[in-house]
């Protein structure tokens, strides 16, 4: 019995079988040879200061961790740059246009079944724009760095310790 999602091949609908192959058993197709290797997900975040006194956070409608403050993030398409993943779910989720200035940390491990299993972090300047939440967010806000709301996910608390300007 394969534990996997999918479960047909995606090139002719055959059922998988599983096969050892580098390494691993993994889901195969006993028609055409097609191999399932899972990719990895990956999400960009971005770190906004204001003042060298404030930080942008949002807050998350979505489970898990619903209600809980996350940096502004999301998930990355398949042939976007990482850099412009950034801007673009900063813009849809906080109303602000920003620049990604440069990557502050790549972490790995996945926290929860739907999130991310590899977040590239980026530093981010504003350009223009009006704060207002959207997206999967309902607040957006900054928040004085010594008075921080309740933080969603671990991978958001290390980027606070390491990164925040003193
Ligand atoms: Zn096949």
């Amino acid at each position: 019995m394969l534990q996997s999602e999918v479960k047909y091949c995606i090139r002719c609908g055959t059922e998988l079988e599983s096969a050892y192959h580098m390494g691993k058993e993994r889901p195969t197709c006993p028609n055409c040879g097609w191999m399932y290797f899972p990719d990895p997900k990956v999400a960009a975040a971005v770190l906004i200061e204001r003042n060298k006194e404030k930080v942008l956070l949002v807050r998350r409608v979505n489970s898990p961790k619903k209600g809980f403050w996350t940096l502004p993030a999301g998930f990355i398409d398949a042939g976007e740059d990482p850099a412009r993943a950034a801007e673009r779910e900063c813009l849809e989720e906080t109303g602000l246009v920003i620049k990604a200035t440069e990557i502050l940390d790549i972490i790995s491990g996945q926290e929860h079944s739907r999130g991310a299993h590899i977040v590239i972090v980026y530093r981010g300047e504003v350009i223009s724009g009006q704060l207002r939440a959207a997206d999967d967010v309902d607040r957006a806000r900054f928040f004085d760095k010594n008075q921080l709301p309740p933080i969603a996910f671990n991978a958001t608390r290390k980027i606070l310790n390491q990164y925040l300007n003193n």
